[in-house]
């Protein structure tokens, strides 16, 4: 036997036994005539100690760090036990031992705080993947894999395989292409996602499929982004969106229980796309906190509810307040006390070019019940009373408001909500918090390009009784900045996403089965019908025969396991990570291809090498 042991699995009661065990040196210490190894592998580290006979057996040849030893020896009970490992109480006192193989030294310490910085890690992730706290990670995707596929395969989904060599799908970003060295010319795309392969495999009947699938997306890469990513995607036949939410709410609550310990009991939330724009400023609010925004003033058209408060900013004379668009504000609690010099580093923030606000009004509540703030010059006592009970706040408070665009303005009043959250603590790494966002619009107006976008994919159904709108009438606009009156802005998607802890770990949407309407959507998207029908030719034809009702998601595996591990990135868990600018820096890629390799292709290149 290669070894009887790991070195994970020794206890006292293991005290006396002749092992054996192999891994790597984690340390050597030297006392005297005595040394102490720690060896390492996938399960743990166990004490050895090697005594000055065996150390003549290493000549001029001291061990060093990360060689590969395989030991026979005597478990023993350790006089200087170590209770933060588990094999703490015992070391193994060698009898014989094999060098398997040397290591120069590693350019960084395989330590849980190493010394590596984040580019060395990534060329040498094959060393990083030794350290204890990416391994746990990879452990904990391996569960959240496990844990899903449990539940999809007990509620009886079937996993099944979609190429990765085809042709473009559109989930809104660019394609990575292949090209085809057998059709001159002609390129292959990798999916985006396999929508259009689930949807065919509802067409063949095979009414419940997942798939735990790489994702392709060429797009800039955004802070925590990777071309490449992992999914959850899964589809169901014969459902309504009802039946999608509790199905997978079921999932990551397993997924919860199996992975985290955790017992999410009570139905997950749900909150309009509407009531999210308007409550918190984005489509993705994260629930562990308060402060909601208050809407003192918008251009933002919230069905059913007036703003009740305009008039309290109107009319003091005050421009900034006047001119705006939008004027939205949060209640941060207990922050009265912030100093000058705390809400200028705030102005400061959000002057930052990503936030992009010209400024920032506060109001400080004093426990007296009076108020300090920077707009005093225009607004009474009263009046900032008003906007106190408007925002929410109480004595203690610092209530901060921003003005300007309507788009903008929420999304940093957004941004500083989070940030704030985030500062002062409210943004707990071990509570979690899910919602359900729904209701979302159908479409999104794209001005640049002019003309109406999927604001998920051209897949998605209306809601029911709003096929109506979309059928009855056209999507050309005759002027661009009155898109909003238009009826499409106004239809509803049958679409949902999952929001965890303020990020959008799924999304999914009752698809469109009938070729009919599929086609007034590729229109409405200002694809001719020639356009379409070379696209979606195949998905067109499949829903004449037969095509059932049908509806999916997919969730963002990498997320959703970074999220679990308490972690903000998602290549932490990811074995091989790209950089920030889609660069393996392991293995050097992109890279170019020799010319014979161009020739084959029959590429040539515009760039000059
Ligand atoms: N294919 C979609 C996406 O990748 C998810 C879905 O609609 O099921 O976002």
């Amino acid at each position: 036997m290669y070894r009887t042991h790991t070195c994970g699995d020794l206890r006292l009661k293991d005290a006396g036994k002749e092992i054996t065990l192999a891994g790597w040196v984690q340390t050597i210490r030297k006392f005297g005539a005595i040394t102490f190894i720690d060896l390492r592998d996938r399960y743990g580290i166990t004490q050895l100690l090697l005594g000055e006979d065996l150390h003549q057996q290493l000549g001029e040849n001291p061990l060093g760090r990360e060689w590969v030893l395989r030991v026979h020896g005597i478990v023993a009970e350790r006089s200087n036990k170590n209770p933060n490992i588990p094999t703490g109480d015992i070391e193994v006192r060698i009898i014989s031992f094999d060098v398997l193989n040397k290591s120069v030294t590693p350019p960084f310490t395989i330590q849980d705080d190493t010394d590596g910085g984040d580019d060395l890690r990534m060329k040498f992730r094959y060393l990083d993947l030794r350290r204890n706290e990416v391994k746990k990670n990879l452990e904990l995707r391996y569960a959240v894999n496990r844990a899903a596929r449990n539940y999809l395969h007990e509620n009886n989904f079937m996993d099944i395989e979609t190429p990765f060599l085809i042709k473009s799908t559109p989930e809104g970003a660019r394609d990575f292409v292949v090209p085809s060295r057998m059709n001159p010319g002609q390129f292959y795309a990798l999916p985006q996602s396999p929508q259009t392969f689930k949807q065919l495999l509802m067409v063949s009947g095979y009414d419940r499929y997942y798939q735990i699938v790489k994702c392709f997306r060429d797009e800039d890469l955004r802070a925590d982004r990777q071309p490449e990513f992992t999914q959850i995607d899964c589809e169901m036949s014969f459902v309504e969106q009802e039946d999608i939410l509790n199905m997978f709410e079921g999932m990551i609550k397993y997924i919860f229980k199996q992975v985290n310990g955790i017992d999410y009991r009570e139905p997950v939330q749900r909150m309009s796309w509407e009531d999210a724009m308007w409550d918190y400023g984005n489509d993705k609010p994260d629930l562990r906190f308060g402060m909601k925004v208050a809407n003192l003033k918008s251009a933002f058209k919230k069905s059913g509810k007036a703003i009740a408060t305009g008039e309290l900013i109107a009319g003091a004379g005050f421009g900034v307040f006047d001119n705006a668009e939008t004027v939205v504000a949060i209640a941060v609690p207990g922050a009265a006390e912030y100093t000058r010099k705390q809400t200028d580093e705030l102005t400061e923030w959000v002057k930052r070019p990503q936030i992009g606000m010209q400024g920032l009004v506060y109001i400080k509540c004093a426990a007296d019940g009076s108020f300090k703030s920077s707009i005093d010059k225009f607004y009474d006592a009263a009046r900032l009373r008003s906007i106190a009970t408007a925002t929410g706040a109480s004595a203690g408070d610092l209530i901060l408001i921003l003005a300007g665009p309507e788009e903008r303005t929420r999304k940093a009043i957004s941004e500083l909500r989070l940030e704030l959250g985030q500062r002062m603590g409210l943004r707990k790494r071990n509570e979690f918090r899910l919602l359900w966002v729904l209701d979302f619009p159908l479409f999104e107006y794209s001005e640049e390009d002019n003309r109406w976008v999927a604001r998920h994919h051209p897949f998605t159904a209306p809601k029911p009784d709003q096929i109506e709108t979309m059928i009855g009438n056209s999507p050309v606009i005759e002027k661009a900045s009155e898109y909003l009156q238009h009826p499409y802005a106004h239809i509803k998607a049958n679409a949902y996403d999952m929001v965890l802890n303020g990020n959008e770990i799924g999304g999914g949407s009752i698809r469109i089965y009938q070729r009919e309407l599929q086609e007034k959507m590729f229109s409405a998207l200002g694809m001719s019908e020639e356009e379409s029908l070379h696209k979606f030719g195949f998905l067109l034809g499949a829903f004449e025969y037969g095509a059932p009702p049908h509806g999916g998601i997919a969730f963002g595996f990498d997320r959703l396991c970074a999220i679990l591990g308490g972690s903000e990135s998602i290549r932490d868990f990811i074995a091989f990570p790209k950089n920030n600018s889609g660069r393996d820096m392991m293995l050097d890629a992109p890279a170019t291809i020799d010319e014979k390799q161009l020739e084959e292709l029959s590429i040539q290149l515009r760039i000059k090498k």
